[in-house]
């Protein structure tokens, strides 16, 4: 079940109590689809999309069977999740052979899973084959340098860190310079997550996007936006705030095995026309999937 069996039960349980031995797709029926999809966290934007989709094929008052409602529920769900971006560049963890190493970014506020999902990338790349560095950008909390040194060595990969309070931008750099010198395949760099303002979110993101461009023309490849699946429409709050502050060009969503509220994950792929890369479904390096839209609509309705 892929580690979304909260989210399953959550979203598919209100979805087929709403569906159970109606005949008909009437005015009520679809009242109720669009409060089970609502409070499933689908968010309202991408609910009515769901709505119009199923109220344009079901002529009013029309004899439906619950099975066939099913059915059209689930692809008019899986059309909206079409219409956002695709990218399973990372599906065996095969990286662009235009460059190396690739450098991507990880951005997101404390406490969303950044250093876990980097801990996780950490060990996929490395199983599959590739040479891995970290670079531990976040020196406001002595804590999440300390995570990272965790995981590079639990993942066996190198890790570039400066002392706490030093500068984020001379320790990206550096980070990514050193990946040159030792022929590294892939740089993880981890970024502080405090939201003070927003002009001061940017600024600092920039200055790390130019000192590792410095480093390495082209660099960033990626900017990774680590959302908590698990606060609902507050991740797609944080979205609008990150992707208001620089270029994010992927997005994971983590925390999605211990919530019902995995419907997020729909909001956030059509809201946002960003692909959705990952998604964590549990705290060990192995929790990490490459997301698959058509894996996951199936596995809410399997
Ligand atoms: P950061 O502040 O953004 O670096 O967040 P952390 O990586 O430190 O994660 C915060 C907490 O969330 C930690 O306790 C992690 O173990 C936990 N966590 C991260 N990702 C997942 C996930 O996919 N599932 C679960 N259940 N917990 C997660």
């Amino acid at each position: 079940d892929q580690g979304l069996q909260k989210t399953k039960e959550g979203f598919f349980d209100k979805l087929t109590k709403v569906i159970a031995g109606k005949s008909t797709v009437d005015e009520e029926v679809l009242d109720d689809l669009e409060n089970a999809l609502v409070s499933a966290d689908v968010g309202v934007d991408t609910t009515i999309k769901i709505i119009d989709g199923i109220e344009k094929r079901v002529a009013k008052d029309k004899y439906i069977n619950t099975s066939e409602l099913n059915r059209i529920l689930k692809e008019e769900i899986q059309s909206v999740l079409i219409d956002s971006p695709v990218d399973t560049s990372y599906k065996s963890y095969e990286l662009p052979s235009t460059h190396k190493p690739h450098v991507i970014l990880i951005v997101g506020v404390n406490g969303a899973g950044k250093t876990t999902t980097i801990g996780k990338l950490a060990h996929n790349f490395t199983l599959a084959g590739k040479k891995v560095l970290l670079g531990a950008a976040d020196t406001f909390r002595a804590a999440a340098v300390d995570q990272l040194d965790i995981w590079s060595q639990r993942a066996k990969v190198s890790i570039v860190k400066h002392s706490m309070g030093a500068d984020p931008s001379a320790v990206a750099f550096d980070a990514v310079q050193s990946a040159v010198a030792k022929d590294m395949d892939v740089v993880l760099i981890d970024t502080a997550g405090r939201l003070h303002n927003k002009i001061h979110l940017m600024d600092e993101l920039s200055k790390i996007k130019r000192s590792v461009n410095k480093a390495l023309p082209g660099s960033p490849h990626e900017v990774l936006l680590v959302l908590d699946g698990s606060t609902g429409q507050n991740a797609l709050e944080q979205a609008r705030q990150f992707t208001g502050a620089t270029d994010v060009t992927a997005i994971a969503i983590t925390k999605l095995d211990g919530t019902a509220k995995g419907g997020v994950v729909l909001a956030i792929a059509d809201q946002f026309k960003i692909p959705v890369k990952f998604i964590g479904v549990g705290e060990k390096a192995t929790d990490l999937l490459v997301f698959d839209k058509k894996e996951f609509v199936d596995s809410l309705f399997e």
